[in-house]
């Protein structure tokens, strides 16, 4: 079997070119706020890569850059100036925070109208019982490129490996809202294996380098690889070891230039969203 290769790169392309055109024919300009505390430098590298993607699309990006050591009042003293600002339509602050900041505070106090990140509990509420909000990033970026590449989501089992808040959960929220029958697997789960072979569909989102590989899935299976990892040269890589899964998954994300982009194209969207909702 060819193994086809879902582009997030493409794909991400083509929706932040739709939400050019979309921004340019109701002449507005969204403003996103982005708060980074500390020096973390895979954070100041992410937040470049949503600024530059503000940028292509017409969103303005004002960045908050506090120091390591700022308190926790600090950050909450922003986060209310900027929800209070009436021209910020969506407030992002990078993750994660220093320790001695409290993150849950600090997501909970951001205006759930302007919180992009889909993280607010009021818009994880609203996933939860099928209400309209803002969804995480990630997991919508995948939904996204299920459909875009015309892959049916409806009565196919969904194996989806790792549970957090940002990717895990609101995935298996998404799935079973495209009518999917989901099992989610985590660090207790006793034969991994036994689940992912199973799957027309696995969403591996672990952390952990080669936690899937070709023969853990069935021939035809779809497999998306959210995983940010590097090989032992220092090379990106993802959770599922990609070569092996050739020739037996129908359809794989590579990584990079996979899910990756779509989460950046995903924000983006929430942010149109966002300034919609408050301008139009
Ligand atoms: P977390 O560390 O929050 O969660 C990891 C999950 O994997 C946990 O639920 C954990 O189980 C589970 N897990 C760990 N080891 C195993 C195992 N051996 N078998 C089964 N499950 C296991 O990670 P995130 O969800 O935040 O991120 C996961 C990966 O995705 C990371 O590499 C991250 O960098 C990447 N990522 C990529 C994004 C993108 O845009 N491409 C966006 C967000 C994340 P348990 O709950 O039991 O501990």
């Amino acid at each position: 079997m060819e193994t086809k290769i879902i582009s997030g790169t493409e794909i991400s392309t083509a929706i932040k070119d739709e939400l050019k055109d979309e921004l340019e024919r109701l002449s507005i300009t969204p403003t996103l706020a982005v708060v980074l505390v500390g020096d973390n430098q895979a954070s100041k590298v992410y937040v470049s890569n949503k600024e530059k993607a503000c940028h292509q699309i017409g969103i303005k990006s004002m960045s908050y850059t506090l120091p390591a050591d700022s308190t926790q009042e600090d950050v909450l003293d922003l986060i209310e100036v900027l929800n209070a600002d009436k021209n910020v339509d969506g407030i992002l602050v990078q993750l994660p925070l220093p320790a001695h900041i409290d993150e849950h505070k600090v997501i909970q106090a951001i205006d759930e109208t302007k919180d992009v990140d889909g993280f607010h509990l009021k818009n994880v509420g609203a996933l939860l019982v099928g209400t309209d909000g803002f969804v995480s990033c990630t997991p919508a970026g995948i939904i996204e490129l299920l459909k875009r590449s015309n892959i049916d989501v409806a009565g196919k089992k969904c194996v989806i490996v790792g549970r957090s808040n940002i990717v895990g959960k609101p995935m298996c929220q998404l799935l079973l809202r495209e009518n999917a029958t989901v099992v989610m697997c985590h660090s207790y789960t006793p034969f991994l294996k036994e689940e992912t072979q199973q799957a027309d569909i696995v969403v591996v989102a672990t952390g952990k380098r080669n936690i899937v590989t070709g023969d853990m899935i069935k021939p035809g299976a779809v497999v998306i690889d959210v995983g940010i990892n590097r090989d032992e040269n220092g090379k990106l890589c993802g959770d599922v070891d990609f070569n092996s899964c050739q020739g037996i998954a129908s359809w794989i994300t590579p990584v990079p230039g996979g899910v990756g982009p779509m989460t950046i194209a995903m924000l983006m969207q929430n942010c149109v969203r966002a300034a919609k909702q408050r301008r139009i």
